[in-house]
């Protein structure tokens, strides 16, 4: 079958490879029907992603349909939809008990499909414990309603979830990507209200349109509106959008208590600048996705709380990957999220 992978530093295109075959017997294996791109994607053809593994099937957000289950899975059969979940997970180890599933100290725990191995931009894939890393799509559910829900969605579902984000509560959210704006929509269903901070006039313009109970402010704007709030800021900020400044934007635009979430990436080490912060006894929380309550926002896309199909700018054939990239790396065109299909 045709893959699209990671072919050498800088370099990703079409590659021949075997159709995947079950290894454990808690395997499945899934007909891909739909995918996308993500940055980070992009950060593994250029490089800065060291675990990578050169040759690997690139993508790690899919839904599609189980066409082969191993005998030690037990919540799956073949037919059912799925969207795949970008976390491989053992479910039993110290990490996986406490809900720290990013860090499951199995060999291929963590952020391992279209990384470390064979991941979902390509039309067959092999999931390692399907049972966590595969969720049943309700059936008033579509594809493109359920694309996000194993990476992006599951992202922000976390991002607010361990904000401890609660009714009233004025959340800041740096950053309009689609990450952030996962985060923002997450934060609204807890009943918060939320202020979306994006830099770009076009793509602020773009939010406010699609995602107009959501309200999405400058820069300028969100500093003008958390320093006026009575408790002199944000009581929970989460910081995606990972630029040059927006970490320090973070912690000032915080109120004293806050709790500050980094979702993002940084190219560069960040300062933490302890004696300007001193006495404003913030809580930092950082890190990558703990994915494991995508049978959560499912049941929230299944009753029309959450929709995240706006995010979906661009659609393209499986054939088109290399323009679907090239535009996705570009960021012409209005695009946020592509849609692959099959
Ligand atoms: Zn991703
Ligand atoms: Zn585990």
């Amino acid at each position: 079958m045709l893959t699209y992978s990671y072919l050498a530093a800088g370099k990703a295109g079409f590659c021949e490879k075997e159709k995947p075959r079950m290894i454990d017997d808690k395997d499945a294996i899934v007909r891909v029907t739909l995918s996308s791109i993500c940055t980070s994607d992009l950060h593994i053809i250029h490089g800065s992603v060291p675990r990578a593994v050169t040759g690997v099937t690139l993508g790690h957000e899919a839904v599609g349909v189980v066409e082969q289950v191993g005998k030690g899975v037990k919540t799956l059969s073949p037919g059912d939809r799925v969207a795949v979940n970008v976390e491989t997970f053992c479910g039993e180890c110290y990490f996986c008990r406490h809900g720290w599933v990013n860090n499951c100290t199995d060999k291929n725990g963590g952020w391992a499909l279209g990384c470390r191995i064979d991941g979902m931009q390509a039309p067959f894939v092999r999931v390692p414990y399907a049972d966590t890393g595969l969720s049943k799509i309700p059936d008033n559910v579509t594809d493109r309603q359920a694309l996000f829900v194993g990476d992006i969605l599951a992202t922000g579902y976390w991002a607010a979830d361990i904000s401890e984000t609660g009714r009233g509560d004025n959340v800041l959210v740096l950053g309009g990507g689609p990450t952030g704006v996962c985060c923002a929509l997450c934060a609204d269903i807890m009943g918060a209200n939320v202020i979306l901070c994006e830099k770009s006039g076009s793509r602020g313009e773009f939010l406010r349109k699609n995602f107009p109970y959501i309200r999405t402010v400058s820069p300028k704007e969100a500093e003008r509106i958390c320093l006026s709030f009575p408790r002199g800021g944000a009581d929970r900020v989460i910081e995606a959008a990972g630029g040059e400044d927006t970490f320090q934007t973070a912690w000032k635009l915080a109120r004293p208590n806050a709790i500050v979430t980094v979702v993002a990436m940084y190219d560069k080490p960040q300062v933490l600048p302890l004696p300007d912060m001193y006495g404003k006894n913030l809580i930092f929380k950082t890190g990558g996705v703990d994915g494991c309550k995508c049978d959560k926002t499912l049941e929230l896309i299944a009753q029309g709380k959450l929709d995240t199909t706006p995010l979906i700018t661009h659609t393209f054939a499986f054939a088109q990957m290399d323009k679907a990239y090239e535009l996705f790396a570009s960021r012409n065109d209005g695009v946020m999220k592509v849609a692959i299909t099959y």
